[in-house]
């Protein structure tokens, strides 16, 4: 049976990943919409690549462009929020969350709120409105499959275990490029040395979140929501070889792990079979080629952010979307080149620390998620005018 799929980023790196499995097995999707930030020319490509039905470009000054891009095809041409709700909420049946940000967050939530199966890479979507989303998953019979690699890992993981044999779950970390420099060498790191990832190919975003850690910290939060994880039971390994993707440890001392290479349409193609398996688009882990496994603990001292990220978990609500509103605008300006490495968690400790001293926040929808999150966007783009 075919099913129709709508990819949102499909110009982003998860896109382009989740396009080749799709025209790998055209007899089972068809793509109705696809969507961009800025990149017309590249979304109208795709476009004629898929026979996509739908195109959104969220910028609405690149509609011209994307509309004179496509003036010959038979595709319907809009830009901004609501056709981005639209795109996700339309006649999909599955829906790839790939746009970077917080900016993902409407559009994934339109999807879950109209039941679709959502295959979610935009972490940031769980980590700012976690409770609702997986609330509104059950209201309203969405399925949300991870794709990011290490929770596609745990799911496979704790596939026929009960939860409350479950007692830790374990989440591998590459590292990043600067698992092993000075705390020197990265206080002066450049965008060009934080995006070079030893292991994976990454948007800009994601590559310097995994540089600081913060990616792992931002994972930590989005296994506490997918797999109703407390922070106790929750634990990062640095696992330089990026082999294993992640493990459950049982109460019996059992540990399971899922291994694979490291590429991205592996988990990718794990959330569009589910529960059924389709040959690999790769050639499968080499074991013995791999080399030896190592195995280390994480250094907070110089990635911060890990820190920060387990104090969010533990912490008010709110913290949690302080503490990615900070990292986007701080990641954003280390990338523009005005604010240096280490800057970043200090702007985003700052941000905490001024949150909590507002007091107790209630999330009860995304209308709470935004109040908090401009705020937070505010506060941190004033205090790094002082680091810059
Ligand atoms: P990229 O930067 O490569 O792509 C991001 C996509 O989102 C692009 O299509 C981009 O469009 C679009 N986009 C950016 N900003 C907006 C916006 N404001 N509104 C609408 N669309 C927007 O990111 P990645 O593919 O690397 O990452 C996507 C998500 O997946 C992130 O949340 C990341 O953490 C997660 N992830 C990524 C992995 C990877 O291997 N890359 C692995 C696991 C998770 P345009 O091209 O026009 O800018």
């Amino acid at each position: 049976m075919t099913r129709k799929i709508a990819i949102l980023g499909a110009t982003g790196s998860v896109g382009t990943s989740t396009l080749d499995l799709v025209e790998r097995h055209r007899d089972r999707f068809e793509v109705v919409a696809v969507t961009a930030a800025t990149n017309a020319e590249g979304l109208a490509n795709i476009v004629r690549r898929t026979g996509a039905k739908l195109a959104v470009i969220a910028d609405r000054s690149r509609l011209k462009h994307l509309q004179d891009f496509l003036a010959d095809a038979d595709c319907r041409v809009a830009a901004g929020d609501e056709a981005l709700v639209e795109a996700a909420s339309g006649e999909a049946d599955v829906v790839v969350g790939a746009i970077v940000g917080c900016a993902g967050l409407k559009p994934v939530m339109a999807a879950v709120e109209a039941g679709k199966t959502v295959a979610l890479a935009n972490k940031e979507a769980l980590v700012t409105a976690g409770e609702i989303m997986t609330r509104a998953a059950q209201a309203g019979g969405a399925t949300l499959l991870p794709v990011d690699s290490e929770h596609n890992a745990i799911f496979q993981c704790l596939a026929g275990s009960r939860s409350e044999d479950v007692s830790k779950i374990i989440l591998t970390a590459s590292g990043g490029p600067f698992r092993t420099a000075t705390a020197d060498f990265i206080a002066q790191a450049t965008p060009a040395q934080a995006v070079a990832h030893p292991n994976w190919s990454m948007g800009a975003k994601i590559s310097v979140d995994s540089a600081t850690l913060m990616n792992k910290g931002l994972e930590l939060i989005e296994a506490h929501y997918l797999f109703a994880a407390p922070s106790e039971q929750l634990e990062v390994v640095i696992h330089p070889q990026s082999v294993v993707h992640s493990m459950v440890e049982l109460c019996d001392g059992s540990v399971i792990a899922q291994l694979g290479v490291t590429d991205m349409r592996l988990p990718i193609q794990y959330a569009f079979s589910y529960p059924d398996r389709w040959a690999a688009p790769m050639p499968p882990l080499d074991l013995i080629r791999c080399g030896p496994l190592e195995f280390e603990v994480p250094d907070t001292t110089r990635f911060p952010c890990l820190r920060l990220a387990f104090r969010a978990l533990e912490g008010d609500p709110g913290l949690a979307i302080v503490l990615n509103a900070a990292n986007e605008v701080a990641v954003a300006a280390f990338l523009d080149g005005t604010l240096p490495f280490n800057g970043i968690p200090e702007v985003i400790g700052c941000a905490m620390d001024a949150h909590d001293l507002n007091g107790t926040s209630r999330i009860r929808d995304l209308d709470d998620v935004r109040v908090i999150d401009e705020w937070a966007r505010t506060f941190a783009a004033r205090s790094m005018s002082g680091l810059q």
